[in-house]
């Protein structure tokens, strides 16, 4: 096993047996910061990471005490493969492709942390595990915790992808995303577990997660591919580093030439619920910025529209459907491709697109034409979702709807009956009753709620 050791953030030296004590170290007691793992020996990198196929177990079985090995909870997770992009292939020595992280079980990378954090959680033998997430981390969490036999606490904000949200209760994870922002959630996170002594398995506030997330950096070397550029959309920067690192180990060891640059990608202003890429004080920004410098890498800034390109094009001519934070990092790619050829790029693709459908619903169904027409549809179907929005659970009927409406927009009442129809075939509103005049009343569905948020965003836009 290499010699392990823990730092924090700033640069406090701790030994790394500490992270499996029975009261494991998450914070610097020097400074209260957050911890991170670095392998001192270089020999992990130099005989695994590029003689040896390195699965994920077996990366961090050469790195952490063998109970993490014996007693592991895994579904599999890591090991997803490398896919060729089939329109970035240009002259001799040039190839871009994807590491496809939605071959995860439960399709995302945040199985990877999470299959780590609850071995670990078993191991110090904690009933319950507490995970301050956007989504995905939750959803990793509470299926690895269901396979260990514990009781996962998901803290998140209201705009939680319905995606996660679905998976995080099917799991049997107990959710609580009723917080305005992340912040709340995570400080209750912290809060909470804290007071009841369950395991703490926040991405951002366990130092294994960084270490989970290095073995990307492991596997893709591992496959023969020694990238140039590597592509990455950033939310709180935790994951962009820890692939540094991973990256950063195999150069000090010699196993690759020099570390790639590392290009990640950011929203230029608050997008429309795309939530991954979302901030909180926790960031770890400034370790993020650190890595991005030392590669020689950049920081570029996506637009919406290019997201929704992104997502288009990646399925449209690679046959992958990705979620929108993710498609971020390959917007990122489209923009750099044409400055520099001949280079080995990856776009680490991090989730699904299944975690937020009603999201990439609006955002392709907008994209075709954005046309006079289309904006009347749209508008015409706001106010709809906000008239049915205003009545809440008692809901309301056309007549109704078409009246208040009026005062706004010119339509008839057959318009407004169309479209209720086409929106309760998506899903948007449900038939709840029929008054006693045999009107047909509807109420706006959570897809519909998570959709008008949306439109109104875009509204604003125009
Ligand atoms: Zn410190």
């Amino acid at each position: 096993m290499d010699t392990l050791e823990m730092r924090c953030w700033d640069g406090h030296v701790l030994p790394g047996e500490r992270i499996n004590s029975p009261d494991p170290l998450f914070k610097c007691p020097a400074c209260d910061k957050n911890l991170f793992i670095q392998e001192t020996s270089g020999s992990l990198a130099r005989d695994g990471g590029v003689r040896a196929k390195l699965d994920f177990w077996n990366y961090l079985k050469r790195v952490l005490p063998a109970a993490f090995f014996e007693e592991r909870v895994s579904m599999g997770e890591g090991g997803t493969k490398l896919v060729d992009s089939t329109v970035n292939q240009g002259d001799a020595g040039e190839r871009a492709c994807f590491k496809d992280e939605s071959q995860n079980p439960t399709r995302s990378y945040r199985d990877r942390a999470a299959a780590l954090l609850v071995t670990h959680a078993r191991i110090l033998h904690c009933k319950e595990v507490f995970c301050a997430s956007t989504g995905n981390m939750g959803a990793s969490v509470s299926a690895y915790a269901a396979r260990a036999g514990l009781v996962a606490r998901i803290f998140s904000d209201r705009s939680i992808d319905i995606g996660k949200k679905a998976q995080i209760k099917t799991y049997g994870g107990v959710l609580f995303d009723s917080y305005p922002s992340m912040n709340d959630g995570m400080d209750d996170c912290l809060k909470h577990q804290m007071a009841e002594g369950g395991y703490q398995a926040t991405a951002e506030f366990n130092p294994l997660s960084m270490l989970a997330q290095k073995s990307i950096a492991y596997e893709i070397v591992s496959d023969g591919f020694v990238p140039d550029e590597v592509y990455i959309s950033i939310g709180n920067g935790g994951t962009l580093f820890s692939l540094w690192q991973g990256f950063d180990d195999l150069r000090a060891s010699g196993a690759i030439p020099s570390t790639p640059r590392m290009i990640g990608a950011s929203l230029s202003t608050e997008g429309p619920r795309i939530s991954p890429l979302k901030e909180s004080k926790y960031s770890q920004r400034d370790l993020m910025e650190n890595a991005i410098k030392e590669s020689g890498g950049d920081q570029i800034t996506i637009t919406e529209g290019e997201i929704t390109g992104a997502i288009s094009t990646l399925a449209r001519a690679e046959g992958l459907f990705v979620e929108p934070a993710t498609a971020a990092a390959y917007a990122a790619l489209k923009k750099r491709a044409n400055r520099e050829s001949g280079l080995k790029r990856v776009v680490i693709l991090t989730g699904t697109g299944l975690k937020a459908p009603s999201v990439i619903d609006a955002l392709i169904s907008k994209a075709p034409n954005s046309d006079l027409f289309v904006q009347t549809k749209m508008n015409l179907r706001l106010k709809i979702l906000e008239q049915l929005q205003h009545a809440g659970p008692a809901g309301l009927h056309g007549y109704r709807i078409h009246a208040s409406i009026l005062e706004d927009i010119q339509c008839t009442k057959q318009a407004v009956y169309h479209h209720l129809k086409q929106m309760e075939e998506k899903n948007f509103v449900v038939v709840i009753a029929r008054d006693e005049q045999g009107r047909t009343i509807y109420q706006l569905t959570e897809k519909g709620k998570e959709v008008l948020d949306l439109l109104s965003r875009l509204v604003d836009l125009f």
